[in-house]
This record gives structure tokens, C-alpha cells and sequence, in this order.
């Protein structure tokens, strides 16, 4: 079945200063690992601009309008502790917005089964009102209320195997029953939040955090045992996941110890629910992930496995 790649050169023209860990090479890193022959099958589309009305799903219209008024014309401008916009941000990040949606749109209307959005700025920290953690709009999450405004659809799930909780995701979802939010991430780490115990209004938030240092077996152990079985009670009509690839052993931001198979197994798992519930639909962002081998390689072995199933 065909699946999409969904990029474009504005993702690297949002800079960041040296030594910034989100940085550009992150999605050169990306684009040159599928350049291999066995990514020759994915069809190639360049990520159009979301709109503002697009971002007004998650976050306020008064939010992206102070974003782009304090937007810099040169060098760089500081919007968090350390997140920060440059002069091609803005564009970036509504090229992720509206890479997002048309990859919902291409699988909602079937002609495409699974689609990959390599972008970045990531989004999943990016709470309604709050650019945090280099995120500046949720991706995931505007594309999951777009999936259910234009497509007609009731129940999304957002899976976000992040090493780092995605308190944007849960704080835009807190108290929708609509959209299963569930994720692993390792605690305590970088944004705090993501214990057990918050669970939504609706109990639609599905937290696991990991202790550092976990490996595979209890990450696996974690998805079959708390998140895909809520994935089946909850029977999405359409699987987002939110595609960190920071949980490897090699990332410097981060100390779980996932390796590549991890992330084409669970890639395997989630698309199983996706085939039982949702016609396979599965769209995926990507998040974080600093170790640009790691990232190469472990976006591959996703993306591999996306193209299988
Ligand atoms: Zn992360």
C-alpha cells in the first residue's frame, strides 16, 4: 500500500543557534537516509503552508498572531527558555501544520494508507497557549481535530513514543473524550508531567512513564500490556503518532535504551490496531530524536515498516 513522505526545504531554513540540539542537519539526516533504493516506492509530496485557521483548531488566533509579530527578521528570537524563532520558523512551522493535514487528507480519502511528515520545528510540547520544548504548533494535535472537522470522523488516537511527555498533546486533549492521547516517556525528563495518574477528564489520557535507563523489554511490555490494549477499547477511526526517535540508547538528551527494531515493532503493533479499527489509516509526525545517526536510522526502520504493512 502506498505511503507518503511529506517534507519541504522550509524545514531546514528554521535555524537555530550552535549547539542547539534541534537543528537543521536533523532533517538532512532524515531526507539522506531515504535516499536508499528500498525508499524508492514512497511518493514524494511537498508539505503545503497550513493557514491560521488550520492552527486556530489547537491554539487561539491570538497565539499565532503574537508568535508572527514578534517573529524576527534576523537572527534569532527567544520565545522560551529554549525555544526560540529565527527567520524562517514561522514558515517552517506552518509547512509541519499544513504537511500534517495534507497527510490526513491523503489517507482519509484513501490514496495513500500511511504517510510520514518530516518536518520540524516538532510539536508535541506545544500546549494551547504556551510555545515550549522547540515546539511552536502542535501538529499532531491540529491534525487530529482537522481529521474530525473536515473528514467527519468521532475518535482519533494520538500515540507518542517521545522519549518526552507530550504535555502540549495532553493539555489540548485534557478534556476531550474524542481524541485518545497515550503515551511512554521516560520520568523524571524534560517536561515533568506524564505521570500514571493524569488521566483526563475523560480518562482518554494514557500515561506510562519509563524509569531511566528501561530498555526494550519493558518499553514493548508497556505498549502490550497498558497502551494498545486502550487502543483496541477506544477503536480509532484514524491512528496519528507522534514519531520521536529520542528514546534510542544513542540520544544525548535522553537515557532510555531503544534500539531500531524497537521502533519498527511497535510501528508493526500500532498498525495492527490501525488495521483492525481505522482501515490502517496512520499518519506520522515527526518529534524529537538529537542523535542524527540514531535518528536516520530509527526514522528508516519506522518508515520501513510503515511501507510493509
Ligand atoms: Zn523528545
Amino acid at each position: 500500500m502506498t505511503t507518503l513522505l511529506i517534507t519541504h526545504p522550509a524545514g531546514l531554513a528554521h535555524a537555530m543557534p550552535p549547539g542547539h540540539p534541534e537543528r537543521p542537519e536533523r532533517l538532512k539526516a532524515v531526507e539522506q537516509a531515504l535516499e536508499a533504493e528500498r525508499f524508492a516506492a514512497l511518493i514524494r509530496v511537498e508539505a503545503p503552508l497550513g493557514t491560521l485557521e488550520q492552527v486556530a483548531l489547537c491554539h487561539p488566533a491570538a497565539y499565532a498572531e503574537a508568535l508572527m509579530a514578534s517573529a524576527p527578521t534576523s537572527g534569532f528570537v527567544q520565545i522560551d527558555s529554549d525555544t526560540l524563532m529565527s527567520p524562517g520558523t514561522i514558515e517552517a512551522a506552518l509547512r509541519s501544520v499544513g504537511g500534517a493535514i495534507l497527510a490526513v487528507d491523503e489517507v482519509m480519502t484513501g490514496k495513500a494508507r500511511t504517510a510520514f511528515v518530516a518536518m520540524r520545528p516538532p510539536g508535541h510540547h506545544a500546549e494551547r497557549l504556551h510555545a515550549m520544548g522547540f515546539c511552536i504548533f502542535n501538529h499532531a494535535a491540529i491534525a487530529a481535530r482537522h481529521a474530525q472537522a473536515v473528514h467527519g470522523i468521532e475518535r482519533v488516537a494520538i500515540v507518542d513514543w517521545d522519549v518526552h511527555h507530550g504535555n502540549g498533546t495532553q493539555d489540548i486533549f485534557w478534556d476531550d473524550a474524542s481524541v485518545l492521547y497515550a503515551s511512554t516517556h521516560e520520568m523524571p525528563l524534560y517536561p515533568g508531567t506524564g505521570a500514571a495518574s493524569e488521566r483526563g477528564i475523560h480518562g482518554t489520557i494514557v500515561n506510562v512513564p519509563l524509569s531511566p535507563g528501561t530498555g526494550s523489554d519493558e518499553f514493548r511490555e508497556a505498549f502490550e500490556v497498558v497502551i494498545l490494549p486502550r487502543l483496541d477499547e477506544f477503536r480509532p477511526e484514524l491512528v496519528i503518532l507522534s514519531a520521536g526517535f529520542d528514546a534510542h540508547w544513542r540520544d544525548p538528551l535522553a537515557s532510555i535504551n531503544l534500539r531500531e527494531a524497537d521502533f519498527s515493532w511497535v510501528t508493526q503493533k500500532v498498525m495492527e490496531v490501525a488495521d483492525r479499527h481505522a482501515g490502517g489509516r496512520i499518519v506520522s509526525v515527526l518529534e524529537g530524536g538529537y542523535d542524527l545517526e540514531a535518528l536516520a536510522k530509527s526514522t528508516a526502520a519506522h518508515i520501513t515498516a510503515l511501507m510493509e504493512g
